[in-house]
């Protein structure tokens, strides 16, 4: 009989994208391409890397457990004090931060059916109820999530943009759902991808704090920061919130080089510009691409696209692999007939689809 507690039984470990290395060594190959974690195609920045050396330096030191000027840096670009700032090792880690804090086994936490993953991960955890409300076009339906809110729900997670399906839905919804909950729920808006958004009028989230104390916006520096590698993000939220998220995190839980090569790619306006404008010119490229070979896809505000495959998309993924292309299959997501394909470089991008093009007219 297994020892783990009911709530960790049926976890599966999550599964990262299958490094290039890995799929190198296998196929005897150099040049694999990797569009499957929705990485920043542009690597790190230089002036992220020159911080890094710094902070190698000095190496054997703690850092500072704190954040502190990490903190200050963020609370005065967004417009908030620091100790609204809870900084973790990569979003991921504040998202565990929150199921920690706010849920017990008698509670529960709403999420949307195709959401990420890793909130099913950190509610189940806890040993606290999943409650999954059905998507509406494969986005997030917030009306019917709020109706989902009882007595004993907690925490509700948006994603948004969501991966994997890059849906996302409008600050006046979010709003609207915010007057709907009541205040014991936390709702948990993830805007992991929310500098790749294009969209007039999105505004900032954040904003909406001072009204709404039981909101928490969370952000990574793993996607148009382009730090995934060092595992930075924070949450944004009222005070009080932030400092039980902060009694419980780890002392050191964002590691030095991390914490430095932040706030340099922060003050790094050019970098996350570049990372943009590539990302947009990548969107057209591959949704192009994908209208050309017939192929629906899902529009997305993130920096991949799922896109709706004939037949089965596990096969295509596996066909894919052996031409050195890793994307990602997300059946996981109840998306069994998708594949999920970061933006990349030019470049990546063409050879995917070409490759893509010569797979499809090769098995029909
Ligand atoms: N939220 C969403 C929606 C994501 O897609 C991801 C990355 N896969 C994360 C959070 C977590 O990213 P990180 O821990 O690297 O900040």
């Amino acid at each position: 009989k297994s020892l783990a507690l009911p709530g960790v039984q049926h976890l599966q470990p999550y599964q990262g994208g299958m490094p290039v290395e890995e799929l190198e060594r296998e196929l005897g190959i150099s040049d694999v391409i990797k569009l499957a974690s929705n990485e920043n195609p542009l690597g790190l920045s230089t002036k992220a890397r020159e911080a890094v050396d710094r902070v190698l330096k000095d190496g054997a030191r703690y850092p500072d457990g704190n954040g502190y000027y990490l903190k200050n840096a963020l609370a005065k670009q967004l417009g908030v004090c620091a100790n609204q700032l809870t900084l973790g090792n990569g979003s991921n880690d504040v998202l565990e931060l929150l199921a920690r804090g706010f849920l017990g086994q008698q509670h529960n936490a709403v999420v949307s059916e195709h959401a990420f993953v890793v909130y099913q991960l950190v509610i189940t955890a806890q040993n606290a109820h999943v409650v999954i409300v059905p998507a509406k076009q494969w986005g997030h339906d917030l009306e019917a999530m709020a109706e989902a809110v009882d007595s004993q729900t907690r925490l509700l997670f948006i994603a948004n943009p969501n991966n994997p399906t890059g849906t996302w839905a409008p600050l006046s919804s979010v709003e609207r759902l915010l007057q709907s909950v009541p205040p014991h729920v936390l709702v948990v808006l993830d805007e992991a991808y929310f500098e790749y958004v294009d969209e007039a009028g999105y505004g900032s989230a954040i904003e909406l704090i001072k009204q709404y104390p039981n909101l928490v916006v969370t952000r990574t520096f793993s996607k148009a920061y382009g730090l995934a590698a060092l595992r930075v993000g924070y949450a944004v939220s009222h005070p009080d919130v932030a400092d039980i998220l902060n009694r419980l995190r780890q002392p050191f839980n964002v590691n030095g080089l991390a914490l430095a090569a932040a706030q340099a790619v922060l003050a790094d306006e050019e970098y996350l510009q570049n990372s943009i404008e590539m990302n947009r010119q990548g969107y057209q490229q591959l949704t192009s691409g994908f209208e050309k070979l017939g192929l629906d896809y899902i529009p997305s505000a993130g920096n991949f696209v799922a896109v709706q495959v004939p037949g089965d998309a596990s096969e295509l993924y596996r066909s894919l692999l052996q031409k050195g292309i890793i994307v990602r299959p997300i059946a996981l997501y109840g998306m069994p007939n998708h594949l999920r394909v970061s933006i990349g470089l030019p470049e990546e991008n063409e050879r995917f689809l070409n490759t893509l093009s010569q797979l499809l007219s090769d098995g029909g």
